[in-house]
């Protein structure tokens, strides 16, 4: 048995759209790019989509859409993705951490409340904040939204687990509290095109500067041309940007992934719930769900009850990997990574976030996970932990 985290799925659909898209003229970011972005944004109901090569890129380009940069702060959840900091560090501004809910495990909005009184007397108020839906469900944003507008910064959703999801009656990407939302398509995440992301948003400017960094800072828009009665030819560089660009043989996978977001996110909460049912009587916390919203169940996150096993966190770990269970640990805390902790940061920064990661082992979950895996992983667990 071998069993991972997080696979994804590919079917004949996807294989023949590919097939397709490299046998077209045009094969490079086109129209294909262009469908994707639509499909994407009108199923979320966001105005605009901007197509890139990860969610790392659109991260990096929605920091420079907001005017991030060198004296800034962008703060993020302790437990996330390195590249939900490290775009504001692209950026050249500061970047600060804080702390998780003890229940959801997405960022703690007194936490960041209580963060927010401080840095206001201090004058470091954050520019930008980034809560991420921390394995597919999603951070508080009612709460969130009210503290940006009576703090005045900008919010991008790392929604990076959470493409499918909802947040009470919207999907989550509908950017309804938010300035920018942002997805991934890496293959372990809900749906891929083998690298890629997304940034959502419903304002114009915002779109328009987005797609600017994606291409070098370059417009062949005329409207936008400083020169007048411009030559065929011409296009015109206004800012730095970068090659961001997706091409149109993975948009082709991400469109005919689409058409199963629904069926993926059915089957991994089916997983998720027969894992809860399964898993019940042993000395773990399972996920807290939150009835009003729906997680696209990214990670299946269980914590260890430490004073009720006689191994440690890392030995239950261990002997998953040896029986062929290879789960996985999301996330170290951003700033116990050397780089960080060679910024200033301390281990005891963020004491619930230091909790979590020394109890939290993430299962295999992914829409072809089958029962008969599901019950060797609560056997085997059982086993270690009982
Ligand atoms: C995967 C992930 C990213 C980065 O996504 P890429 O598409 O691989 O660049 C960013 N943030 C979070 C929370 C992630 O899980």
């Amino acid at each position: 048995m071998d069993i991972p985290y997080g696979r994804h799925h590919l079917s004949q659909e996807d294989i023949d759209a590919v097939l397709n898209t490299l046998q077209s003229d045009y094969i490079t970011q086109g129209s294909m790019a262009r469908q994707f972005e639509d499909r994407v944004s009108t199923m979320v109901q966001a105005n605009y989509g901007v197509v890139v090569n990860s969610a790392t890129s659109a991260l990096h380009i929605s920091c420079l859409a907001l005017g991030l940069k060198k004296g800034d702060y962008l703060w993020t959840s302790a437990i996330t993705f390195v590249a939900s900091a490290n775009c504001g560090l692209s950026c050249g501004a500061k970047v600060d951490f804080v702390d998780i809910d003890k229940d959801t495990y997405n960022i703690c909005p007194k936490a960041l409340e209580e963060k927010l009184i401080k840095a206001k007397k201090n004058n470091t108020l954050p520019k930008i904040v980034i809560p991420v839906h921390m394995g597919g469900q999603s951070c508080n944003m009612l709460e969130i939204f009210k503290l940006s507008k009576k703090f005045g910064f900008k919010i991008i959703e790392d929604a990076s687990h959470a493409i499918g999801g909802k947040y009470l009656n919207d999907s989550i990407g509908s950017c309804k509290y938010s300035d920018i939302t942002v997805f991934s398509f890496h293959p372990v995440k809900i749906i891929t095109t083998i690298e890629g992301g997304m940034a959502l948003t419903n304002d114009h400017t915002l779109a328009y500067k987005m797609t600017l960094y994606r291409e070098h800072g370059i417009t062949k828009n005329t409207e936008h041309f400083v020169i007048q009665t411009p030559p065929l030819w011409h296009y015109e560089q206004h800012e730095i940007g970068y090659n961001y660009r997706m091409n149109d043989v993975q948009a082709s996978l991400g469109l005919s992934q689409l058409n199963r977001l629904s069926y993926f996110i059915t089957m991994r909460n089916k997983i998720a719930t027969n894992y809860n049912s399964i898993l019940k009587d042993l000395p773990i916390k399972l996920p807290f769900i939150q009835k009003e919203s729906l997680s696209a169940f990214h990670l299946f996150i269980i914590r260890l009850n430490l004073k009720e096993i006689k191994k440690t966190h890392k030995e239950v770990f261990n002997n998953l990997h040896q029986k062929g269970i290879k789960v996985g640990m999301h996330y170290m805390p951003v700033y116990l990574h050397p780089y960080y902790k060679d910024l200033g940061f301390k281990e005891g920064y963020c004491p619930n976030s230091e909790d979590y990661f020394n109890s939290a082992i993430t299962l295999p979950i992914y829409p072809r996970l089958t029962t008969t895996e599901q019950n060797y992983i609560s056997k085997t667990l059982g086993s270690l932990l009982l």
